[in-house]
């Protein structure tokens, strides 16, 4: 039996379980529970907060539960216990198929494993975590679950249907996050733009976004997982009108040939995809368009992967993240066959991501010589390391800034874009 008191919380998969575990966090912390994110020290116990959307995500998961249940036969742990996304889609295969667990809990059983840990769940600390990204961002989540019917997505079986927060709770959330020293508010969701439709009988991401954008000492606010179809077209005014709020927009698109994106139920074409598109840049002058493209989808043809190649090219997005399909059962796309030979499906990801990398290369040239705005997120070697308000944390590029005198962490400065490279950008401190 170790004797440490310690409750040790790993975190795996998206920014969505990132926030589910600092809100674990805060109720440990709450009950003057020691707690850490993401260790290796001797814990009383572990507490995995698993991914499983994708195989490889799923493999990830399964690998840190085995290795842990190893370090719980060492005794540098008492108790091994599993929660999120993998457990809430396979507990029943888990419990029977691994020993050494403790507890499986699923996505939505906060009060369960608080209580478990020997703490006592507090209502009204409702939205209060224990960030554990760097002290001056946080992600903030504005509703669960999901309504869409994408064929090749687990997550609507996983976490359910979509359930918008109350503005109030965002709010009061978001206030709290810049009175502890967030200057940077990334709003995610699995689809940001349907915000509202369940609570409010209409989306209201517009709405939302003005009341955020009014908090004081708040000078980012950045939106990822925006929905194509049905898109709220207002919103656009309401990030150009917004100096804090990040000219930045995330949307997924998945594919844009149209018997692919009919297949994956997206309730979108190419058409609509590409007035979109336009709508996006003439509303906001200047803006970053990131996207994610899943490549190898059942029936994709090397005509259709052509179409898509050519699509991206022409619209030369900033920023591109590429996925090779992943047969998840019990989705509608596992009725189809998984045709596409896995080798076949990674030459495509290679292929559009070397494309990207041109495109990127290109993009990031005619930045040079410009005085750009970042944040430092933290020092490296030779540099400290920021972002524009075109790139999200981990996902996106990054500026790699020479050091020089009085610069901070966490803090924002004007920098001189001296060179470019595929991905990221090196500057030097501006004083002008
Ligand atoms: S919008 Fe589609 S891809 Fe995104 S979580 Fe919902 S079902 Fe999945």
């Amino acid at each position: 039996m170790h004797k440490s008191k310690k409750i040790n919380i790993i975190t795996l998969g998206c920014s969505k379980n990132v926030v589910d575990s600092e809100l674990l966090m805060g109720q440990l912390r709450a009950n003057h529970v020691e707690v850490v994110h993401n260790s290796n020290e001797p814990a009383h116990a572990v507490v995995i907060n698993t991914c499983g959307f994708i195989n490889d995500a799923k493999e990830e998961s399964i690998d840190t539960i085995l290795q842990n249940i190893e370090v719980k036969k060492a005794g540098l742990v008492n108790k091994v216990y599993v929660m999120g996304c993998l457990s809430q889609r396979y507990r029943k295969d888990l419990e029977r198929e691994i020993d050494h667990v403790d507890g499986f809990y699923g996505t939505n059983e906060l009060t369960r494993i608080v209580g478990e840990l020997g703490a006592t769940f507090r209502t009204e600390l409702i939205g209060e975590r224990v960030i554990t990204t760097p002290a001056h961002y946080a992600y903030l989540k504005i509703s669960e679950g999901c309504d869409r019917t994408c064929s090749f997505c687990a997550i609507p079986l996983i976490r359910g249907k979509h359930r918008s927060k109350p503005v109030e709770d965002i709010l009061k959330e978001a206030e709290q996050l810049v009175e502890g020293g967030v200057k940077e508010i990334i709003l995610i969701a699995q689809d940001l733009t349907y915000y509202g439709v369940d609570l409010y009988a209409g989306r209201e991401l517009s709405g939302l976004l003005e009341k955020l954008a009014s908090i004081p000492g708040l000078d980012w606010i950045r939106l990822q997982y925006n929905y194509p179809a049905d898109f709220p077209v207002g919103l656009l005014n309401v990030i150009n009108n917004h100096p804090n709020i990040c000219k930045y927009i995330d949307i997924p698109l998945q594919h844009i040939n149209d018997r692919i994106l009919m297949s994956m139920r997206r309730n979108f074409n190419k058409k609509r995809t590409l007035q979109l598109l336009d709508a996006i840049r003439e509303k906001i002058p200047g803006v970053a368009i990131r996207t994610t493209m899943i490549v190898g989808y059942p029936g994709e043809t090397d005509e259709d992967f052509r179409e898509l190649m050519s699509f991206v090219k022409d619209q030369a997005f900033d920023r591109l993240g590429v996925f090779t399909y992943s047969h998840e059962e019990d989705t509608r796309a596992y009725r189809l066959q998984d045709n596409i030979p896995e080798p076949v499906k990674l030459a495509r990801m290679e292929e559009l991501m070397n494309l990207q990398q041109d495109i990127s290369l290109i993009r990031n040239n005619s930045r040079v010589g410009s005085v750009m705005k970042v944040l430092i997120d933290r020092q490296e070697e030779d540099y400290f390391v920021g972002r524009t308000e075109f790139d999200s944390p981990e996902v996106d590029n990054e500026v790699l800034i020479k050091p020089s005198k009085g610069i901070r962490i966490g803090q924002f400065y004007d920098v001189r874009i001296t060179s470019a490279d595929f991905f990221d950008l090196y500057a030097e401190a501006w004083k002008d």
